[in-house]
C-alpha cells in the first residue's frame, strides 16, 4: 500500500490586517498576522504540527516580521473587530479615492483619517496608526484609483 506522507513549514494566514505597504516588495498589499507552523501530513492529513514561530507577514512576498506570542494575542484581539476581507480592500479603495489630489501633510491625512474612521472600525490607537501610514503612504506614492 502506498502513503503519502510529507512533512514540511507552512504559514498560516491567521488574521487579516488589511492594506500597507510591504517593506520587502514594496507593493501595497493584504498583510496577515500568522503563525510558521511545522506540519507532518499523511494523505494530506496533518496529523501532527508544532508552532514554530508569530509572524505580520505580505501576502504577496511572505516577507514579514518576527513577533512574540504576547504580542500575536495583542495583536489578534485588536484585529478580530475588522476581519471581512472585502471590507478591509474596499476600506484601501476609499482611502486612495479620498485622498485623490490631496498633498501628503497632517491635515489632510488627518481628514482622510477621519472620513475612514465614520465607514469602518477603526477605533483602536494601533489600528489608527496604520491607517495613518497607509494614507500617508497613497499620498506619497500617489495612488491612483484602478478604473474599473
Ligand atoms: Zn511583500
Amino acid at each position: 500500500m502506498l502513503i503519502m506522507y510529507g512533512w514540511g513549514n507552512k504559514l498560516k494566514r491567521d488574521v487579516p490586517m488589511g492594506v500597507s505597504v510591504c517593506g520587502g516588495c514594496r507593493s501595497f498589499s493584504h498583510h496577515y498576522l500568522g503563525r510558521l507552523v511545522f506540519r507532518v501530513h499523511i494523505c494530506y492529513i496533518p496529523v501532527f504540527w508544532r508552532t514554530k514561530g508569530y509572524y505580520v507577514f505580505c501576502d504577496n512576498c511572505e516577507g514579514g516580521q518576527e513577533i512574540s506570542k504576547e504580542q500575536y494575542r495583542e495583536l489578534k484581539e485588536i484585529y478580530r473587530m475588522f476581519t471581512n476581507k472585502k471590507l478591509l480592500t474596499d476600506c484601501y479603495h476609499y482611502a486612495v479615492q479620498i485622498s485623490q489630489g490631496l498633498e501628503l501633510n497632517d491635515h489632510n491625512v488627518d481628514y482622510v483619517l477621519s472620513q475612514l474612521q465614520q465607514k469602518y472600525p477603526i477605533q483602536h490607537q494601533v489600528m489608527i496608526d496604520q491607517y495613518r501610514g497607509l494614507v500617508s503612504d497613497i499620498m506619497r506614492f500617489q495612488i491612483q484609483p484602478q478604473q474599473a
